[in-house]
């Protein structure tokens, strides 16, 4: 008996060269999204890689994290809360700057969105360098919680978002790797 090979959900996701500016290639993944089967198994591997942290918040980065963190979090029984950017949340937040290639970019999340010792796991669709990841992690350690996990659908090896992610003592899981 020869089991079926698992489905490469690498199939599903679009490359798209020179987006949003020359010499970057992104990972689009409307085309995931869009697909029934592909989006089931994508769901159910990142339903899995979440729940081995065993949270009890999930919390998503904007934006494209949100596609992750919210359906997840209604399939694991799971609150979410939101990592998002400048002037988004009503009322009090608490906010990180973090370094972007060119300029710097921020974080907020609302306060009291997390209870002290929270176990959160943090999701995005895609890690590169990591520093949206490791600003989202350190925001919401500030915030009281208990980072227990991390867990991006793509992960772009070779740009050192894997070695920052673990240094900062957080088990990393992706779906899916390029070189
Ligand atoms: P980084 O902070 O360098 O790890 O970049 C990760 C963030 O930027 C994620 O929120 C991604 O959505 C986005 N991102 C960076 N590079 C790409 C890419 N090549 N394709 C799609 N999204 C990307």
């Amino acid at each position: 008996f020869n089991p079926p090979a698992p489905i490469d959900l690498k199939r599903y996701i679009r490359e798209v060269p020179d987006f949003p500016k020359p010499g970057i290639l992104f990972y689009d993944i409307s085309s995931l999204l869009g697909d029934a089967d592909g989006w089931a198994v994508a769901l159910e591997r990142l339903s899995r890689a979440t729940m081995a942290c065993a949270p009890e918040l999930l919390a998503g980065v904007e934006s494209r994290g949100f596609l992750l963190s919210a359906p997840l979090a209604g399939r694991l029984g799971l609150g979410f809360t939101m990592l998002r950017k400048p002037g988004k949340l009503p009322g009090e937040t608490i906010s990180l700057s973090y370094g972007l290639e060119y300029g710097t970019d921020a974080l907020h999340l609302q306060k009291g969105a997390v209870k002290p010792g929270q176990r959160v796991v943090v999701l995005d669709d895609l890690l590169a360098t990591g520093g949206t990841l490791e600003a989202s992690i350190k925001l919401l350690g500030q915030a009281g919680a208990k980072v227990v996990g991390a867990v991006v659908m793509i992960e772009l090896e070779g740009l050192g978002g894997r070695a920052r992610i673990e240094g900062l003592g957080i088990p990393l899981t992706s779906l899916v790797t390029y070189q």
